[in-house]
């Protein structure tokens, strides 16, 4: 039985970095969670401390196939986000948001559910227009090693604005830009958790390219906070909507800035630069301002602090 007031909310990819947090934060909030996951590059020790929630549900599974189950809201998160990850399989990870994504709104079509997408800042690729608003369309190369995942977000885009306009779905798309904090993967490549285990360990820090290319990182709970209140926004909201920090750095700085923070003798070395990696990237957050009063507090030496922490008990446990 649900209690007053509670929502059943399932969540996508529930198990991975993100997905994590936006678990704890509804159960948080009373909601009732259904966290679904396949553990591609999620893993139970993100939620062994939610197991114990009697509002909270996991279940195993590809959303690549039909998923049947009673919710009143879907966050849909599955899919490798971190390059290597996403580079693995890459047919997988079109298949994850391509049919993932048809099979999560034919859920949310059947339930009338409102159903949000994680989409992403790679859908303006390497990008002419600086900061990025919604209504630039990107310069993706859509035969690339990235594509898989660029493009495979792109047409999830277009999916879930064809099932809004044909089948007039309450949908809510996020272009999430790059996020980082407690629970991103040691291994995963991506560079703040790059940076910060080789930092710690005394190891070199891997520039690629001459670190002048830039990210705006957004802390993990800033993020959450702006996915919920897009989910709980007035129906004619659908987006897209940037969601990510806007303070921009170049990451030869980042790698710096973590050098100190962590207090490293580790010494700066460059690699060559992954082909279509990004030259910028910055969110213009206008729109999420305006329409969800949303923008981020935590400003990144913070962030950087509270991920160098977990990372540290990380790799000292
Ligand atoms: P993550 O890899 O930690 O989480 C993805 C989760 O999806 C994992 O738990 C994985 O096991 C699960 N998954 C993958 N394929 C699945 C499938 N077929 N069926 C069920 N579960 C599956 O990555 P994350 O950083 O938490 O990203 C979550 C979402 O946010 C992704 O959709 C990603 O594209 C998007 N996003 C993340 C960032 C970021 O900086 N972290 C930026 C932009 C967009
Ligand atoms: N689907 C699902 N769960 C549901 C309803 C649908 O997984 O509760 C999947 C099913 O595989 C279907 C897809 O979503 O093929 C798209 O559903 P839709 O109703 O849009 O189209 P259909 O293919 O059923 O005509
Ligand atoms: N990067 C780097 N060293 C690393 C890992 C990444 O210089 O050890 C660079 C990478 O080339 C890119 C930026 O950092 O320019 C962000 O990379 P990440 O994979 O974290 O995210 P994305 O490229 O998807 O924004």
């Amino acid at each position: 039985m649900k209690e007053a007031n509670q929502r059943k909310v399932l969540v996508t990819g529930g198990a991975g970095f993100l997905g994590s947090h936006l678990c704890e934060r509804l159960l948080g909030e009373g909601q009732d969670v259904v966290c679904v996951d396949n553990f591609y590059t999620g893993s139970k020790k993100n939620i062994l401390h939610l197991l114990g929630n009697r509002f909270f549900e996991l279940l195993r599974h590809d959303i690549t196939f039909p998923l049947y189950v009673e919710v009143d809201e879907i966050y849909n998160l599955a899919c490798p986000a971190a390059p290597i990850h996403y580079q693995n399989d890459p047919v997988q990870t079109t298949k994850v948001n391509v049919h993932g994504s048809i099979n999560m709104l034919g859920l949310a079509k059947r339930l009338r559910a409102t159903i949000l997408q994680a989409s992403t800042s790679e859908v303006y690729g390497n990008p002419s227009i600086h900061p990025q608003i919604e209504s630039y369309v990107g310069s993706v190369n859509p035969i690339g090693p990235r594509a898989c995942y660029d493009e495979g977000k792109r047409c999830a885009e277009t999916l879930f604005f064809d099932y809004h306009r044909q089948h007039k779905l309450r949908i809510k798309v996020a272009r999430i830009f790059n996020t980082y904090g407690p629970r991103m993967h040691p291994n995963d490549g991506r560079v703040v958790s790059n940076f910060i285990v080789q930092a710690l360990r005394g190891d070199p820090i891997t520039i690629y390219g001459n670190g002048n290319q830039t990210r705006s990182f957004c802390y993990v709970d800033d993020l959450i906070e702006g996915l919920i209140r897009l989910m709980n926004s007035p129906d004619d909201l659908s987006g897209p909507v940037n969601l990510g920090n806007p303070e921009e750095i170049n990451i030869l700085e980042l790698a710096n800035k973590i050098v100190t923070l962590t207090h490293s003798r580790s010494e700066v070395i460059f690699r060559p630069l992954p082909k279509d990696d990004p030259k910028q990237r910055r969110p213009d957050i206008t729109l999420a301002k305006e329409r969800l009063g949303w923008s981020p507090r935590i400003s990144l030496e913070e962030g950087l602090e509270k991920t160098i922490a977990y990372f540290d008990s990380l790799l000292r446990g």
